[in-house]
C-alpha cells in the first residue's frame, strides 16, 4: 500500500509528484469532476521554484509565467518607499515567478498524470470521510467508492474535509474584516514588464504584477484591490469563485493614477473579477493523527501575504516526500519528522502575516506620513526598510544565501 493524497491542487499534485518520484507508490482523489485553469495570479517564490526545478519542471515555469526582476513598495500617494531585486537579479540560484494560478495548476496535472499514470489521478472523487486500523487508512468518497492506503494526505484546500473530520467544531476561518478583489488585466507593460508593486496601506491596497506575455506586445496584468470594510459588514464565505464587481472598487482608487500607472484604467480592464475575504486559522498543535496528515492550505491556511500561498504548499509536498522516502517503511517516524519540519515555520508565518508581514512598512510610514513625504528618510530609516524584508525572507525560508547553500529535499 501507498500514500492517497486527497486533493488534486497544487500542493496535493506536487506532493504526489515527489512522492511518485522517491519510489513511493501514489494515488490522488481530486472533487472536481472537470480541472480547469480557475484563479487568477500567484506569485512561487525561488524555495518553491527550487523544489519544481528539482521536479524537472523549470522549463514549463519558463514557457507559462514571467520571471519577476524587481518589488516595489509604494504608498498611496505614488511614492516610492523601497524597492528590492527579486529572483535571480537578488542572486538566487533560481528564478522568482509570477504566473496564472489555473495556468501551474494545469502544467501539475498535465505533468503529474504522465507520470503517475492518468489512472491514479482521480476527478469527481469527493472525501467525505476516512477510517484508520492497525494495517491503513480507508478513504470514503461521495460516488460511494473507498481507497485503502498506509498514509493518507489532506491537501484539500481551505475547506479540507479531512481537517474538517479531526476538527470538527473549530468552525470558519477566521475573517479580519479585509476583503480582496481579484482580477487579470490584459494592458501594456508597467515599469520594466516584470515588477511587482504592493501600495498603499492597511485600509486600502492595491497590488499587481505581470503573469504572462501576450504576442502583441501586451501583458496579462494580474491585480489585487484590499479593503477593509466597516465592522458590520456580512462577510461572505470564501469561494475562490466568488464573481465581485468593479464597481465596489474603483471608486475608492480614484486618486491612484500615477505617471508609470493608471491604477482605475487597469482595473477598468478587468476580465473577471473575484472576491475573497482575508482568512486564515489558528495554527495547529499537530498535522498528524495516526496515518493521516495535513498539507497546504488545509494544514495552515494563511492571509496572502508574502507570496506564501503555493510556495508553502509546495515546500511542505517535497518535505513530506522527503521523510517519507527515508523512512524505511515506518510511516508513522516519518509523519512525525515532515511535521516538526514544516509545521513550526508555517504557524510562525501565519502569526506573521497577521502582524502584516513584509508589506507593515506600508503601514508605517502610512501611519508616520499620511499625507506623503518629502524626505523619506525622515520617515522611515533604509536601515528599518532593509531589516523588515530580511527578516520575512528568513522566515519564510527564502532567505537568499541559506537557500542558496542548503541541502536538497530529493531524497
Ligand atoms: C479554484 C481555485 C482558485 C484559486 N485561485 C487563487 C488565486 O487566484 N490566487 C491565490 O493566491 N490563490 C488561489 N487559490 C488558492 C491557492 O491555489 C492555494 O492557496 C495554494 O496553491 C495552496 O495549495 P493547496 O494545494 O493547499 O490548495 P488548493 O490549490 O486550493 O487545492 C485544494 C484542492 O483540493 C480539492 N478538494 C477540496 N475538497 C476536497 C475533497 N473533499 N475531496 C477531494 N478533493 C478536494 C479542491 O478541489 C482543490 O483542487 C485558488 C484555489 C482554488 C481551488
Amino acid at each position: 500500500m501507498g500514500v492517497i493524497i486527497i486533493g488534486g491542487g497544487i500542493g496535493g499534485l506536487t506532493a504526489a509528484m515527489s512522492l511518485h518520484a522517491a519510489g513511493i507508490d501514489v494515488e490522488v482523489f481530486e472533487a472536481a469532476a472537470d480541472v480547469r485553469p480557475l484563479g487568477v495570479g500567484i506569485n512561487v517564490l525561488p524555495h518553491a521554484v527550487r523544489e519544481l526545478t528539482e521536479l524537472g519542471l523549470q522549463p514549463l515555469l519558463a514557457e507559462t509565467g514571467i520571471a519577476t526582476r524587481e518589488l516595489r513598495y509604494i504608498s498611496a500617494h505614488g511614492q516610492e518607499i523601497w524597492r528590492e531585486a527579486r529572483g535571480l537579479a537578488a542572486g538566487y540560484d533560481w528564478p522568482q515567478y509570477s504566473i496564472h494560478r489555473g495556468r501551474l495548476h494545469m502544467l501539475l496535472m498535465v505533468e503529474a498524470r504522465a507520470r503517475l499514470g492518468a489512472r491514479r489521478v482521480h476527478t469527481g472523487r469527493r472525501l467525505v470521510r476516512t477510517e484508520q486500523d492497525a494495517a491503513g487508512v480507508t478513504a470514503f468518497f461521495a460516488d460511494g467508492g473507498q481507497a485503502r492506503g498506509s498514509v493518507l494526505v489532506g491537501a484539500d484546500g481551505i475547506h479540507s474535509a479531512v481537517r474538517a473530520e479531526r476538527l470538527p467544531d473549530e468552525g470558519a476561518p477566521r475573517w479580519k474584516g479585509a476583503v480582496l478583489w481579484r482580477a487579470t488585466s490584459v494592458a501594456p507593460p508597467f515599469l520594466d514588464g516584470a515588477t511587482m508593486i504592493q501600495c498603499g496601506h492597511h485600509d486600502l491596497k492595491f497590488v499587481c504584477y505581470p503573469i504572462a506575455h501576450n504576442p502583441d506586445g501586451t501583458q496579462l496584468i494580474n491585480w489585487i484591490a484590499e479593503r477593509v470594510l466597516p465592522a458590520d459588514t456580512p462577510w461572505n464565505r470564501e469561494d475562490w469563485n466568488r464573481q465581485g464587481s468593479l464597481a465596489e472598487v474603483i471608486p475608492h482608487y480614484q486618486d491612484w493614477r500615477w505617471p508609470w500607472l493608471d491604477v482605475p484604467a487597469l482595473m477598468a480592464r478587468a476580465e473577471a473579477v473575484y472576491e475573497f475575504p482575508m482568512v486564515d486559522r489558528d495554527p495547529l498543535p499537530g498535522w498528524n493523527q495516526g496515518r493521516i496528515t495535513l498539507l497546504g492550505d488545509a494544514a495552515h491556511p494563511m492571509y496572502p501575504i508574502g507570496s506564501n500561498g503555493a510556495s508553502q504548499a509546495i515546500l511542505d509536498a517535497r518535505v513530506l516526500a522527503m521523510h517519507l522516502g527515508r523512512c524505511g517503511g515506518d510511516w508513522a517516524a516519518g509523519l512525525a519528522a515532515y511535521d516538526a519540519a514544516r509545521r513550526p515555520p508555517t504557524a510562525a508565518l501565519t502569526l506573521a502575516n497577521r502582524e502584516l508581514g513584509p508589506d507593515v512598512i506600508l503601514e508605517r510610514v502610512h501611519q508616520r506620513a499620511p499625507q506623503g513625504f518629502t524626505d523619506l528618510n525622515a520617515v522611515i530609516s533604509q536601515r528599518e526598510l532593509a531589516e523588515t524584508a530580511a527578516h520575512y525572507k528568513k522566515l519564510a525560508g527564502f532567505d537568499p544565501v541559506l537557500l542558496n547553500e542548503r541541502e536538497s529535499y530529493t531524497p
